[in-house]
């Protein structure tokens, strides 16, 4: 269902690359400093714009229907307007995304809210999903990863690079809707639990839930050939945290890109507001378990941008408006500045060495071409 990036855009890939680490340069400090952060929980949103994050649905696209084998598409229409379609964009994103706008907005940060001047994006060139993971994963784009179509990423990702060492060392983890997890985060290498797609997960002994996630998993109908629907993956993933501990977490979920290419708003929306509704979950589990209350920072960003307007269903290199994406920080280091305003760009590339700073790892040190950390999220 991924968007496949044309092999003509190579060279602006590497441009817009290059220009993108000057960028980086001037972003932050770098050193490892005091911090409470001992866990990390990082989700990404596939393809979940910054329109709709910080200007909620947008009335315009409310009104186009969807496609009609999907169900009535007057009835959905008139359903996502009873509940995202409120009086003002701040109504309406706070209907959206409610944890977003009542507890990260309040608690922690947001970055790429254009209309304040700040400004978020990968910096790719292909603005499609496998280089936006390997971007924020590896913390560098790679020209060898120009599309959907490669195989067994030849980077580390920070999460193998934390996994080798020997506080983490069994204590990461990864599952995401998406198969192609399985390729981004180089399942053969990388030595932790990478769980994607329609393979059960059998890498702990399956307590029932697993069992039945596993089940449902091989038995409901396979809309997508390459993802399940997003409650498989973050049920997985839920379960994993009640049972595992990690303290290194990625949960990829997919719906929001796989309903916009079909053209479908209303479900886009309700994908969007029922992985805001897994953020909340997530973040009231931690604060629940003591290993993780106060301890644990959770960082939310999406792959890539879309078009704008009538082009909101599409994404690549084609479309420049699809690498602006946005990101989100709630944690115990993380100031409460809550909507960023202004400021340098942040750009997907430096979240690899955030995510390893926040956890007192200077990931910046060991790979130099990474991003360096995005100093104001981590308390200097
Ligand atoms: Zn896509």
């Amino acid at each position: 269902m991924k968007r496949r990036a044309g092999a003509g855009m190579l060279v602006l890939g590497a441009s817009v690359a290059m220009a993108a680490f000057s960028c980086c340069l001037s972003a932050a400090g770098q050193r490892p400093r005091e911090h409470k952060t001992q866990n990390v929980i990082l989700v990404m949103i596939d393809g979940l714009r910054w329109q709709e994050i910080f200007h909620g649905a947008d009335p315009a696209l409310l009104r186009t229907l969807g496609p009609k084998w999907l169900g009535d598409p007057e009835q959905m229409t008139a359903a996502a307007e009873h509940s995202f379609g409120g009086g003002t964009a701040a109504e309406r994103r706070r209907e959206l995304m409610p944890f977003i706008w009542k507890t990260v907005a309040a608690q922690g940060q947001l970055f790429g809210n254009r209309d304040l001047g700040s400004d978020s994006q990968v910096t790719n060139g292909f603005n499609v999903s496998y280089p936006g993971y390997n971007e924020t994963l590896s913390g560098f784009p790679d020209t060898r990863i120009n599309s959907n179509h490669v195989g067994p990423n030849p980077n580390r990702t920070v999460f193998e690079w934390l996994n080798a060492k020997p506080e983490f060392a069994g204590g990461v983890a990864a599952f995401g809707a998406w198969a192609k997890f399985n390729a981004i985060f180089n399942r053969q290498r990388c030595g932790f639990p990478v769980n994607a797609g329609y393979d059960p997960f059998t890498a702990v002994p399956a307590t029932p839930k697993i069992a039945l996630l596993n089940q449902l998993k091989a038995e409901t109908e396979h809309v997508w050939d390459d993802e399940p629907f997003d409650p498989i993956p973050f049920h997985t993933a839920l379960e994993y945290i009640k049972t595992a501990h990690p303290r290194v977490l990625f949960l990829g979920l997919g719906e929001t890109d796989d309903w916009a290419h079909l053209g479908s708003y209303a479900a886009y929306l309700d994908a969007a507001h029922r992985d805001d509704e897994y953020l909340q979950a997530i973040w009231k589990l931690v604060q629940s378990m003591s290993q993780y209350r106060g301890k644990t920072t959770l960082i939310v960003l999406p792959d890539h941008g879309r078009g704008e307007g009538a082009q909101w269903t599409d994404h690549g290199a084609s479309l420049p408006a699809s690498r602006e994406t946005w990101m989100a920080f709630l944690g115990p280091d993380t100031r409460a500045l809550g909507e960023r305003k202004g400021g340098p760009a942040v750009t997907e590339s430096q979240v690899a060495a955030t995510l390893a700073a926040l956890l007192g790892e200077d990931y910046h040190a060991a790979v130099a071409q990474s991003g360096l950390p995005i100093g104001d999220v981590l308390g200097n």
